[in-house]
């Protein structure tokens, strides 16, 4: 009987060994990518007071924080620039001396194998915050492309494995994957954030890399917290222009659209626990209310089991480390 099948197994649980035996899911750091702040000049490491744990790094103090990562089998990163200098256009975001060029080249001389994913965006270079080109107070969709698929080029010939494009303009995919091409960068992939949300989620990240607009909101060109069916279509859409890893961000509140996302396409999919999950776990353990090892690990499992393939988490050196404890 059905029953009594289910009552042995849980009797059985009280063993350890036979428990991993029978997990459907494991939680590895060779899936983690560690989101990483990089900002313009030298000899500098800063906390971000946004996110207590997190540390912003000028590209020559990067290779010690990132062969601590390696040791720990965290071989994937994400990169974000703090330029020294923002404009309404961006500039430093495409410029060849910018900050995440530099950052690209160095940690590619020192670790030749650790996967380098640069974010594409303009909102941390432009002076009014937004993701793209501004003008009468509406973003710019097909200007903006233009220099996003500039910087994408820019970050390709410094080295990047993966560029991760997030402004959510129209049309952002195919015309990155076009400029690539065209510049001799067939394999660099493309990360798209397909399904973005409109969160309020997002803010101690905006404090860390300094990118709050300055008037207006994203709700333009992110989505609605209330459409899954709409999430997966911007992913279809991704994946028609050329994407090669599509992304859902949150993670945390979009587990549905990940599970989704995984049953209806076979790329692989990135769920990005944002700034805001890594926040709520990390004050209410600083509070006593949680127990911030035990939660991280729930979470990041039942991200897994969702069905993501890759996870994007300010908790991946931790969770390495929290991994490598328990073996
Ligand atoms: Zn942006």
């Amino acid at each position: 009987m059905i029953e009594n099948k289910n009552t042995r197994l849980r009797r059985l649980r009280k063993n350890k060994a036979l428990r991993d035996l029978i997990a459907e899911t494991e939680l590895s750091p060779r899936i983690l990518v560690q989101p990483v702040f990089v900002v313009d000049g030298s000899g500098i490491i800063e906390d971000i007071q946004s996110m207590p744990g997190i540390k912003r790094y000028t590209p020559d103090k990067l290779t010690d924080y990132v062969s601590d990562l390696i040791k720990l089998g965290v071989n994937s990163i994400l990169l974000f620039g703090l330029p020294s200098r923002k404009d309404e256009f961006g500039s430093e975001a495409y410029s060849k001396e910018g900050v995440i060029a530099k950052a690209i080249k160095e940690l590619k001389n020192s670790f030749p194998e650790l996967v380098v994913a640069a974010d594409v965006c303009l909102c941390e270079y432009t002076s009014h915050g937004h993701c793209g080109i501004v003008s009468d107070g509406m973003v710019m969709n097909d200007k903006t492309v233009e220099l996003l698929s500039k910087a994408s080029t820019v970050y390709a010939e410094a080295g990047a494995d993966i560029v991760a494009p997030s402004a959510m303009m129209d049309h952002q995919v195919s015309g990155i994957r076009s400029a690539l091409d065209n510049s001799g960068f067939e394999d660099t992939l493309i990360m798209s954030y397909s399904a973005k949300f409109a969160s309020s989620l997002y803010s101690p990240f905006r404090c860390a890399a300094d990118s709050s607009p300055s008037f207006g909101d994203r709700k333009q060109y992110q989505l609605d917290i209330r459409n899954a069916r709409e999430a997966l279509r911007e992913i279809y859409l991704d994946i028609l222009e050329g994407a090669d890893i599509v992304m859902v961000k949150p993670a945390i509140s979009n587990l549905d659209i990940v599970t989704k996302a995984r049953s209806i396409f076979d790329l692989p999919i990135a769920a990005y626990s944002v700034s805001g999950e890594y926040c709520m776990i990390k004050a209410a353990s600083v509070a006593g209310f949680i127990n911030e090892r035990e939660v991280a690990l729930e979470l990041a499992t039942s991200i897994k089991r969702a069905g993501a393939t890759i996870l994007i988490t300010y908790y991946a050196e931790k969770i390495a480390q929290w991994i490598q404890e328990e073996e």
